[in-house]
């Protein structure tokens, strides 16, 4: 969220027709938001082979992999796999992991993403359902109440609180019900490959870092060209003053002669 005080920058490219006017503006190539007097740069890169990527000074991804536990201070009660229910008695497949803790505690949402289903949600008592992208979604269930204003559509950060433990549904007592769903189906959220910060490495990093001082170059130039604009608008002034005028009015006004 932005607070006021920030300086938001983009660059991008622009297409100019024969007579040079610009007729479409297109392409950002890269961006800096900068907070609290640091600067966060992301450069937009079309490596040689693949998707377009979103990267730090340093070459690295800023997508932040999912949270493996979503709550502080809680411990795991139960892991993901097949197991004899403590109420039905039979063997059933436990599609996520519990976190006992004490009611209330805060439950974070486990990545960026929307929240595509809240309520209430049968034996998973009070749920939310957050999808990340389209490969991924979290689960969260017998949550005794959700955050305000929360509903089907909003958008969360990793890291807000989306509810508060409880025992809501099916529950034993107070946890937190995990689950980290890929494709449709319930994961082990300990042992699935998360979605990791991309990192190039090698010859793609080398790659990048030539990309990265190309578009440095440019941006320097133009904040040069920016700095000559302001000095020659000074000018400006300065002669019209030599010539009997400032800023455009005459500052004798017997003379009727034209400033410019
Ligand atoms: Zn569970």
């Amino acid at each position: 969220d932005l607070h006021g005080g920030e300086k938001f920058q983009i660059m991008y490219r622009s297409q100019k027709d024969e007579a040079g006017r610009i007729v479409r503006h297109s392409d950002i190539v890269y961006t800096s938001l900068t907070v609290g007097g640091k600067a966060r740069k992301l450069y937009v890169y079309e490596p040689p082979k693949g998707p377009v990527q979103y990267l730090n000074e340093r070459g690295q991804g800023n997508r932040r992999a999912l949270m493996k536990t979503p709550i502080d201070g809680a411990r795991l009660t139960s892991r993901f796999g097949y197991r004899k229910h403590p109420l039905l008695g039979f063997t059933k497949l436990h599609a996520g992991v519990d976190f006992g803790a004490r009611p209330g505690t805060p439950i974070y949402a486990a990545g960026d993403g929307t929240i595509v289903k809240i309520g209430w949600f049968g034996t998973y008592g009070r749920y939310i359902r957050i999808r990340h992208g389209s490969v991924y979604e979290t689960a969260y269930a017998h949550m005794s109440r959700f955050r305000r204003g929360l509903r089907v559509g909003s958008r969360v950060k990793q890291g807000d609180t989306v509810g508060y433990v409880g025992s809501s549904g099916r529950s034993t007592g107070p946890h937190l019900h995990y689950e980290v769903i890929r494709n449709g189906r319930q994961v082990n959220p300990m042992k699935i490959a998360l979605p990791s910060r991309k990192n190039l490495k090698g010859r793609e990093l080398k790659q990048f870092l030539a990309h990265r001082k190309e578009i440095d170059a440019r941006y320097a130039a133009l904040g040069k060209a920016n700095e000559r604009q302001r000095q020659g608008s000074v000018q400006t002034v300065r002669s019209d003053a030599a010539a009997g005028c400032r800023n455009g009015v005459r500052t004798d006004p017997k003379d009727t002669r034209p400033c410019n």
